[in-house]
């Protein structure tokens, strides 16, 4: 028999207004009650009574390229959409600093932390349409890139171009920030360095690469 799926939405670890004013509160809730948890119901509906319903999250990405599935589009796009989104809520905090070995290789790879901020506001912007900014690790070289959609960077070069284990992400789709921000993505996007949780991204930053 197989079992049954069943991916939960996480935990969030904070109200829906405490990242306000960067991020409003009914953005939160809509973003984390509605897209999120629309997310999750589509792969347990896609992966319920397959072989891959027992296999986790990560796996799943990492493995995407060698899944026989007949809706692999949407089983991307919905799993992609469900672990972002989990990364992106414990990726958010207010008040961390960035310090340790992360704040050394940041400076060492873009030259000063102002020189990072500047490349990443510049791949968030110029990116068209819907997607995510990441800082990535890829076998110890940190990298800022952009997928689109759901992407994530773990789905690998064959899907992306590129591979390496998220360290920071921003949700760039219009649905993370238009009922505050509307059309001024870049005032989003600039408000973004007001909740980075830099200890979680030191976090990723020391797991191995995969
Ligand atoms: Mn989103």
């Amino acid at each position: 028999m197989v079992k049954k799926m069943s991916y939960k939405l996480p935990k969030l670890l904070y109200s829906y207004d405490s990242l306000e004013p960067y991020i409003d509160k009914e953005t939160m809730e809509i973003h984390y009650t509605k897209h999120h948890q629309t997310y999750v119901d589509n792969v347990n509906k896609i992966l319920n009574n397959t072989h891959y319903s027992t296999y986790s999250e990560n796996k799943l990405i990492k493995d995407l390229d060698k899944i026989d599935i007949k809706d692999k589009e949407s089983l991307k796009n919905n799993l992609g959409g469900h672990v972002n989104h989990s990364l992106f809520w414990l990726n958010l905090k207010l008040g961390t600093k960035l310090k340790g070995s992360l704040k050394l290789a940041i400076e060492k790879q873009f030259f000063s932390f102002e020189n990072f901020v500047r490349l990443f506001e510049e791949v968030a912007l110029k990116h068209f349409g819907s997607g995510w900014v990441w800082l990535i690790n890829d076998l110890g070289k940190l990298k800022i890139v952009s997928t689109i959609n759901q992407n994530n960077p773990l789905m690998g070069k064959e899907i992306n171009g590129f591979l390496g284990n998220p360290i920071i992400c921003l949700d760039i789709w219009e649905h993370a920030y238009y009922l505050k921000y509307k059309n001024k993505r870049i005032e989003y996007i600039k408000s973004f360095w007001n909740i980075v949780n830099w200890e979680e991204a030191e976090r990723r930053f020391l797991l191995k690469n995969s």
